[in-house]
């Protein structure tokens, strides 16, 4: 049997095309609020990143993330993105494992 195809998508930090359900989304929606979107429907630029910290860490030093949403993130936005980055880091794992699971 032919291997599905999976969509794969780039992490803006570490440059690695991942398969998309691998990532974490960060947009910017229509009014201007970056925020994580985890389920990759929200309107707006995207941004992909592995859903791992030291991507987002990476993403916020280089501002690659600033680049891929065009728009410039501000410290005080960036720092709220890391709080919910750690909290949904336990999720997205979780989520994983089952979405895996759902694969077998
Ligand atoms: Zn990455």
């Amino acid at each position: 049997m032919r291997p599905r195809k999976v969509p794969l998508r780039k992490c803006v930090a570490c440059q690695q095309m991942m398969p998309k359900k691998e990532l974490i989304r960060v947009v910017k929606t229509p009014q201007d609020e970056v925020l994580i979107d985890l389920t990759g429907k929200k309107a707006g630029r995207g941004a992909y990143l592995c859903g791992k910290l030291s991507c987002f860490k990476l993403a916020q030093k280089s501002r690659a993330l600033d680049r891929a949403l065009k728009h410039q993130v501000q410290p005080e936005i960036y720092s709220q993105l890391e709080q919910d980055f750690i909290r949904v880091e336990d999720e997205f794992i979780a989520n994983k494992e089952r979405a895996d699971d759902e694969d077998e």
